[in-house]
């Protein structure tokens, strides 16, 4: 059941306007890999070594849903990327792509946003994102920022309760918000039948965890959105982060031990009245340096800052 193959480029697609985000990537290089997880989900990912931001794939990934009731996706990559996306969508499924979905606002996830709103898709996402995209817009700098494009800001919005559910295709698409964990306004989407959930970025295994204190996530939130995952998923759930590889349920266990353990050692030494700068020198993260792949150095410096900021009480 399983195939996975390369489409190239867009060709058949005019260009669209992208929008200009000083990136350092040549997004004509990216392709998009298409993996088949269920009867009719997908997931589209961008090719490894060409972002700075992450190595391991450009972008963030996206999840198709395909059949004959249209096309659901989640999430909306760099906009720079669009073309090759809805190719790759189209070769999937030519139907209509009629419901979009955000994990969380970042823009390696929703900066695609408005040209898919432009196609007809309608988007969901939550609350906050759609706050912060407003915010977004109203900035000095939002001209060319494809994310504080109104056209693609989300249509349906939700706050935290029960899940949002989504009927079609013969699968039930749930719409599970996650309290303040990655970003203020994360969303887990889970594809019942398929037995897989798309889990965003507040779960990553390329680099040290992100929590964006900026943009409303909290280590708090981080660890209830770990617990409530595991409950959402059985041994058998395929679960998809935004980057990295595939993972299990019980693959959380080590990682949500290993963030209480460091920020169980970066309390301490805030309870020692240490500074940032000699938090960051005792090496908190060094028992996990050699497990954790991709841009240690950088991302444990982030990570430790983020809980540094965090438990001081105060960014
Ligand atoms: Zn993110």
């Amino acid at each position: 059941m399983k195939r996975a193959w390369l489409l190239l480029t867009g060709l058949a697609l005019a260009p669209l306007a992208t929008g200009g985000f000083a990136q350092t990537m040549d997004f004509d290089k990216v392709e998009i890999i298409t993996e088949q997880l269920g009867p009719n989900v997908y997931m589209l990912t961008g090719s490894s070594g060409l972002d700075p931001s992450h190595e391991d794939a450009a972008g963030g990934r996206i999840g198709v849903l395909a059949g004959p009731d249209g096309i659901l996706m989640v999430d909306s990559q760099y906009a720079q990327l669009t073309n090759k996306v809805a190719a790759a969508v189209r070769r999937i499924n030519a139907g209509p792509i009629r419901y979009l979905v955000n994990t969380h606002i970042h823009r390696d996830h929703t900066a695609g946003n408005a040209n898919f709103a432009k196609m007809g898709a309608i988007i969901f996402a939550r609350e906050e994102l759609r706050e912060g995209m407003v915010r977004l817009s109203k900035a000095p700098n939002a001209a060319g920022n494809p994310v504080a494009d109104p056209a693609g800001f989300p249509v349906v919005t939700y706050g935290m309760g029960p899940p949002v559910k989504i009927h079609m295709n013969d699968e039930v698409v749930d719409l599970i918000p996650i309290r303040a964990a990655h970003t203020g306004g994360d969303t887990n989407i889970k594809f019942e039948k398929a037995n897989v959930l798309f889990i965003g970025d507040f779960y990553r295994n390329y680099g040290y965890p992100f929590i964006d204190i900026n943009n409303g996530g909290s280590l708090k939130g981080m660890l209830e959105g770990l617990d409530l995952t595991m409950k959402s998923a059985d041994t058998n759930t395929k679960l998809i982060p935004g980057h990295g590889t595939i993972i299990k349920r019980d693959d959380f266990i080590p990682y949500r031990d290993m963030i209480v353990a460091v920020a169980g050692k970066v309390q301490q030494l805030i309870g020692q009245g240490k500074s940032l700068q000699e938090v960051l020198a005792a090496k908190v993260t060094a028992p996990y340096d050699a497990k954790t792949a991709g841009g240690t150095d950088e991302s444990a410096v982030r990570f430790v800052t983020e809980l540094y900021q965090e438990l001081k009480g105060g960014k």
